[in-house]
């Protein structure tokens, strides 16, 4: 541990909350700039509802949030619309404050009148969301999943899911809500550290019993009961892509402001704490994301009152230490000279047996292979033998082909960070964003210059007058991207918006290579 930092270089950094260094300049991160500002409740819940915006369908795996105070009358207003269209529907709703962890400061309202707006909304913002009123029980309590996911990488995209997770319980049995039980946390909120103050929280050395169990030991159960289990994986791992799908632009404008291209700088690796509850017809809704999820793999026992001492908690050490353990491996500088070494090995060995397909195929196999199934070859017995095999499961890119559709934000993230400019910014000034339109020949006779500008001018203020980040002024993204979607509205008027959206970005795309291309010439002579 170096509290005060260290000045020797390492292979690999493992800081404890978020990314803090201006001084890497090799070696591997733990944590990505950016991402703890991503997965607060208000940022993560904009993402996504862009997403939603273009895609909804693909998206409906997360409730549908409205961000307060500035939404609030939206709140209302689409609320009463839809009692109106259902009068059967009686809706509830959570409040949740932004950036509030362990349960903190969340209720649960049945009306709009009941948000408490006086005081707290107005210094703390927050998120309310439609409540999930019937989710999956088990031994009729309600529990939501905690999956651990490692993002290798952002660009090329790299996920990996643990084939492991925890479940977590809450202590009285479940009832849906009414006006009476709606401020019962035990019965609600499933969050660990509300539930381990309830009288009835059970500890058990028993991965299938008590508080907190291992998820596969819920799978089982259900797979007992007749559940498509395959199709309820299938579909968390498509909520955990499409999530990261979503988080992914903002990511690379934090990531090309800290550490950009072309500069020494260390590359990025995080573990994510994916919060997901099933619902009674075992669709996975995603509650929340986090960045810095705990890896105790204890927990507190009151002795005697007022005495406490940390037990190990066999649960938490079965599915946490291969999630650290196997992140571990996947990072592990030294792995890419062995396996370039084994490469050559097999060549030699195979070459010897004159076959020149069989290198090929057996150097496909040993990559395919986990590193505990692979067999050891010549001198270099890999220091992973004997471990277990990996816990950590690769979704992307191995399911690419069935998602880059959804990637479209990330195009115009692009677009974006090419014209911000200098390096180290993230929001984008008046003159790159009339550079952009210029270049990518926007602009015409039914959309002037002094449009574009009121185009940004607009945009621009009422982002920054929603005060998510006044450190500087610009443009952000997400202005970006809904100038972006305007503009597409504008040129593409009768298509869905992702095509609309997909139609302008394969135009500026067009242009801007043209535009390289133009100067690659004109450089060359
Ligand atoms: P926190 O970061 O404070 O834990 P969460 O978003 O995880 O906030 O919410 C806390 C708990 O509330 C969750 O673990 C879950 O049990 C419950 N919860 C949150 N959102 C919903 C929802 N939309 N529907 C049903 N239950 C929810």
């Amino acid at each position: 541990q170096f509290p005060f930092g260290r000045r020797l270089p390492c292979d690999i950094y493992w800081h404890g909350v978020s990314f803090h260094d201006n001084d890497i300049f090799s070696g591997q991160v733990n944590k990505f700039p950016g991402m703890t500002e991503m997965v607060r409740k208000i940022t993560l819940s904009r993402a996504v509802r862009t997403m939603q915006d273009l895609f909804p369908l693909e998206y409906n795996f997360y409730p549908r949030s409205w961000i307060l105070p500035e939404e609030f009358p939206l709140f209302v207003a689409e609320v009463r619309m839809m009692k109106d269209s259902d009068p059967s529907w009686k809706p509830t709703f959570i409040v949740k404050p932004d950036g509030g962890c362990q349960g903190d400061g969340i209720y649960l309202i049945k009306d709009p009148s009941d948000i408490r707006l006086t005081g707290s909304i107005q210094s703390r913002p927050a998120v309310v969301q439609e409540y999930i009123c019937k989710p999956l029980l088990v031994d009729k309590l309600k529990f939501d999943i905690r999956l651990y996911v490692l993002l290798k990488s952002l660009e090329p995209l790299e996920i990996y899911i643990a084939k492991d997770g925890l479940s977590r319980f809450c202590t009285e049995p479940y009832q849906e809500p009414t006006l009476k039980n709606l401020h019962q946390v035990f019965m609600h909120l499933t969050n660990y550290s509300l539930n381990i103050h309830s009288g009835n929280f059970i500890h058990s050395d028993n991965v299938n019993t008590g508080s907190k169990r291992t998820f596969s030991s819920i799978l089982c159960r259900l797979s007992s009961r007749g559940a498509d289990v395959k199709k309820l994986w299938s579909d968390i791992i498509s909520l955990v892509i499409k999530t990261i799908i979503a988080l992914t632009p903002e990511l690379k404008v934090y990531y090309q402001s800290d550490i950009p291209a072309g500069k020494p700088g260390p590359t990025c690796f995080q573990i994510l704490g994916f919060d997901i509850l099933l619902m009674k017809n075992l669709k996975p809704m995603l509650l929340e994301v986090n960045a810095n999820p705990s890896m105790r793999i204890e927990h507190e026992q009151e002795l005697s009152p007022g005495v406490f001492e940390n037990v190990p908690s066999p649960v938490d050490e079965e599915v946490k230490v291969a999630v650290i353990r196997d992140t571990l491996r996947l990072v592990d500088p030294q792995k890419k000279k062995r396996k370039d070494i084994n490469i050559r090995y097999n060549y030699f060995m195979c070459h010897r047996c004159q076959t020149l397909e069989h290198v090929s195929e057996a150097n496909e196999e040993l990559l395919d292979a986990g590193p505990a199934d692979r067999r050891e070859y010549g001198t270099t017995r890999s220091p992973e033998a004997g471990l277990p095999s990996l816990c950590l499961k690769q979704v992307f890119p191995k399911y690419a082909k069935q998602f880059n559709y959804l990637r479209l934000v990330d195009r115009v993230a692009a677009l974006f960070i090419r014209f911000l400019g200098v390096k180290g910014t993230t929001k984008l000034g008046p003159t790159g964003f009339r550079t952009f339109v210029r270049n990518c020949k926007l602009s015409n006779s039914n959309f002037s210059m002094a449009s574009v500008d009121i185009l940004y001018i607009d945009i621009t203020r009422r982002w920054n007058s929603m005060g998510i980040d006044h450190k500087e002024s610009g443009m952000c993204l997400q202005a970006f991207v809904e100038a972006f979607f305007c503009l597409a509205q504008k040129k593409y008027k009768s298509l869905p918006l992702h095509e609309q959206v997909k139609s302008l970005i394969d135009f500026c795309e067009y242009h801007l290579a043209a535009l390289d291309e133009k100067r690659l010439v004109c450089g060359r002579g």
